[in-house]
């Protein structure tokens, strides 16, 4: 964890800022915090593996122990919550593996995490808006050196265009501590996490955060009053708070949670001067090329219709503006084929085929056929040069497709 993180982190409970209790076990690589115990005026709180952990369930309450009686490793293993021992094992060692990648970490933490949804993420509608919404309002309300969180931020997928925001890392912030290990590790390498609950204060300062943005979380969280407050109270004056794909409790959802009408969305920020999209047609202005356009409201009829929306509120004009998407032709991490897509070779070309992973997946997921081709040739030589850190301008128009993403390395 870095200083500066530290310095905008505040415990949940009392508001105070925290500190390292030098006479605690604690380990530091140059300045920055890798295992430690934070204090504050009412509570100590753990740093494990450069992750802090600003709640009091029993797992951080045990961990907390372990660590301040310097067992690091064991303190670790209890906050990955895995079932038994031997699960714990498996992790472990592939972890250690360099080499490992993230489907095959997430396959080892067991058939309970979302796995399977999470690696596809980088082209379902869900995260396609979120990212062209959050790149857009970023480019208004997030300076050079300004800062970003995603809350409920799980392993980091959205945190990932956060980071090409600002030369600040951004913080991912989640209850799990696991899904924030992957997100500083594979998706979102030099993320700062933070393991802290959604229903509980946020534990950071006011107004620290020019972006505060919330992904297809907010309707899972019961004190929605609390988080669209406390989102708002981390937003700077001339900052903005953004929550993607909020379910609609007008239409019906495969794993609805909570959700609210869309006038209730747009009250809960309504300090903020909230402007409610309806995702379907920010997804249609997306496919068709753009621009991203939040200049205009959508009418409550589209709002009503559509399953899920987007909420964005802030007291910069500047936010709510049609602005044009960009296609970067250098990767993050490397260019290479969409885990959707089956490679059937033949000759010197092959036949790039669309399968969706589940019958659940194509019933949450099914309106990415608007943009994945079911089948697409292309030149054997071509896919040879994968992967890639920059786009040839023969697999330029595979990338706009989106059949070929620029994914975390080792992601699969
Ligand atoms: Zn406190």
């Amino acid at each position: 964890m870095r200083p500066d993180t530290l310095s905008v982190l505040r415990c949940p409970y009392c508001g105070g800022r925290l500190e390292v209790v030098t006479s605690s076990f604690h380990r530091y690589e140059g300045d920055e915090i890798v295992d430690a115990i934070l204090g504050c005026h009412c509570c100590v709180f753990p740093v494990i593996a450069g992750i802090p952990v600003m709640h009091l369930e029993a797992a951080a309450v045990a961990a907390r122990r372990l660590l301040e009686g310097g067992d690091a490793a064991a303190a670790f293993r209890k906050l990955l919550a895995l079932d038994d021992e031997a699960s714990a094992l498996t992790f472990e060692e592939a972890a250690r593996s360099p080499d490992a990648t993230y489907r095959q970490l997430v396959d080892a933490l067991g058939p309970k995490f979302e796995g399977g949804y999470f690696l596809f993420r980088f082209s379902d509608p869900t995260y396609v808006v979120a990212d062209a919404v959050v790149r857009g309002v970023a480019a208004a309300a997030v300076g050079r050196n300004g800062r970003a969180i995603d809350v409920c931020g799980g392993s980091g997928h959205l945190t990932r265009s956060l980071l090409d925001c600002s030369t600040t890392p951004p913080i991912v912030a989640d209850l799990s501590f696991a899904k924030l290990w992957l997100a500083r590790r594979f998706t979102a390498p030099a993320c700062q996490p933070v393991c802290c609950d959604g229903n509980a204060p946020l534990p950071f300062a006011q107004r620290a955060f020019d972006l505060v943005v919330c992904s297809d979380a907010f309707h899972y969280i019961w004190t929605k009053r609390l988080l669209a407050s406390e989102m708002m109270r981390i937003a700077a004056d001339r900052g903005a708070v953004v929550v993607t794909h909020a379910h609609n409790a007008n239409q019906w959802n495969p794993s609805a949670g909570m959700p609210l009408p869309p006038d209730a969305y747009g009250e809960l920020f309504a300090e903020m001067d909230p402007r409610v999209y309806s995702e379907r047609q920010l997804l249609g202005q997306i496919v068709g090329g753009g621009p991203l356009d939040l200049s205009r409201p959508h009418d409550a009829a589209a709002l009503a219709a559509d399953p899920a929306l987007t909420i964005v509120a802030s007291r910069r004009a500047d936010v709510f503006r049609a602005a044009p998407l960009t296609t970067p032709t250098t990767a993050r991490g490397e260019y290479r084929i969409n885990p959707l897509y089956a490679v059937e070779p033949d000759g010197d070309r092959a036949t790039l085929r669309l399968r969706f992973p589940s019958e659940d997946y194509e019933e949450e997921y099914g309106a990415a056929r608007t943009y994945l081709a079911d089948d697409v040739v292309v030149d054997r030589r071509a896919l040879a040069a994968l992967p890639a850190a920059r786009l040839s301008p023969g697999l330029a128009d595979l990338a706009r497709r989106r059949v070929i993403l620029d994914l975390p390395k080792n992601y699969y």
